[in-house]
């Protein structure tokens, strides 16, 4: 399988210069040259199969003459260390809890699953290979702990200081090794920005194989499509299923769309934003209008810009009207996520996180009157990651897993900076 890239579709590279450079030398992303079907005997076997065994079939075409058909199972083994287990909330409504990770969040697969293939390639490479990441919580969590002693690699974390909450903060400052942190005196958006400059910097690209954990990187949007499958694999009533996906970079969303190409009977999709609703604008009006980020309670999805777009116009040839067919945009406000977070509780006792509370809603709003449909959320975060939300909201107490709890009493380990980029510099070549 050869992978083009939304600037050039005439150019194509291996799945190994995809990987290690993330983006193309003209700003495009990467996508698969042919999005392969898989037997309809796959389909009607699906249910009988493991998570693993679900997750194999699916990676296989991708990764043919790359990889060992044994080397990927392994490699799927390492990544699928817990389940993504669907949780009925009530009739036909159920959550695809993606927060069984170590990091509690989605991100845990594809960082998980990049990191393997990063280390595989890493190894053929001159140079050690420096992953610089910026975050404003989760992709930090998720990219530590998925790089954490890998050989070869490490791992730069750039984040703004007193922006994250104390539980994010710790899963990515504590763990030392090959993974450091920055703790810029900035916002996300200055962070984002001496990334981009640093991989425009000739100098230091001189000096380092730089490369990017961000969901532009296409091994992280391959293991999203895993649990699609799995979900849908495991449900019931298979006929008209609905994803809704809370979307900030739309990278969930994009997976979900490439494994429908791939033959998984997926009814639609709903795309479910906060304030930062670009992508909704544009399935309703046609046109898109990039703005800088708000601030929500759901910051994870905190984006204006949303670097997965670019992959959805390809994926539907640029054509407005052909995406609204499979996809419908919902927004909400965070008084709305915070009323619906409350009620949940209430009625069914299942705890949303503000993220699950924003798929959660956008689910029925399109199920309204479509009681022949089942609809799926996708439940992309653990609750107790943001306490400081949650608690507040549902007046009760939110139970910190263990797997979280162990981060707690370790020391913070970062190195401040400002958001100069020369002050930056200097910290990258002295560390
Ligand atoms: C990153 C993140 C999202 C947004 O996912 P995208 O793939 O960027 O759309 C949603 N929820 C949580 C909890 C996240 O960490």
């Amino acid at each position: 399988m050869k992978f083009y890239t939304t600037k050039d579709k005439k150019h194509l590279v291996s799945l190994r210069e995809a990987v290690v450079h993330s983006l193309a030398p003209n700003g495009g992303l990467y996508m698969p040259e042919q999005i392969p079907s898989l037997p309809p005997e796959f389909f009607t076997r699906a249910q009988s199969l493991t998570f693993a065994e679900i997750a194999l079939e699916v990676a296989k075409p991708y990764v043919e003459n790359v990889l060992e058909q044994d080397h990927l199972k392994k490699i799927i083994a390492q990544t699928i260390t817990f389940d993504a287990p669907l949780v009925k909330v009530e009739e036909n409504v159920f959550a695809l809890e993606l927060f069984h990770g170590p990091t509690l969040a989605f991100k845990d697969f594809g960082a998980r699953f990049m990191a393997q293939l990063l280390q595989h390639f890493a190894k053929e490479q001159k140079k050690e290979v420096t992953v610089l990441v910026a975050t404003s919580g989760d992709t930090g969590s998720a990219v530590a702990n998925g790089f954490y002693n890998v050989p070869n690699v490490r791992v730069i974390i750039l984040y703004p200081s007193g922006k994250v909450s104390a539980l994010q903060e710790k899963q990515f400052t504590t763990l030392g090794n090959n993974i450091t942190a920055i703790e810029i005196d900035g916002t996300f958006d200055d962070c984002q920005h001496l990334v981009k400059t640093a991989f425009q910097d000739a100098d230091l690209n001189e000096q380092f194989f730089l490369t990017s954990a961000n969901s532009i990187n296409i091994a992280r949007l391959l293991p999203q499509m895993f649990y699609y499958f799995y979900a849908w694999s495991r449900l019931a009533n298979k006929e008209r299923v609905v994803f809704s996906v809370p979307s900030g970079n739309f990278g969930n969303l994009t997976a979900g769309l490439i494994a429908q190409r791939m033959g998984l009977p997926i009814h639609h999709f709903v795309a479910s934003t906060n304030k930062n609703d670009s992508v909704c604008t544009y399935l309703d009006k046609g046109a898109f209008t990039p703005h800088a980020s708000f601030a929500t309670i759901s910051n994870a999805m905190d984006v204006g810009n949303p670097s997965n777009f670019s992959r959805m116009l390809d994926l539907f040839n640029n054509d407005w009207q052909q995406m609204k067919k499979s996809i419908h945009g919902f927004s909400f406000s965070d008084e709305q996520t915070a009323e619906v977070m409350k009620a949940v509780v209430k009625q069914s006792n299942y705890v949303l996180d503000p993220h699950g509370a924003v798929g959660y809603l956008g689910l029925k709003a399109f199920l309204k009157n479509k009681p022949e449909y089942t609809g799926v959320f996708l439940e992309t975060a653990h609750p107790s990651k943001f306490l400081e939300v949650v608690e507040p909201i549902i007046q009760q107490p939110v139970i910190i897993p263990d797997s979280l709890q162990r981060f707690l009493s370790r020391e913070k380990k970062s190195i401040p900076c400002s958001s100069d980029y020369e002050s930056f510099k200097k910290i990258l070549r002295n560390t």
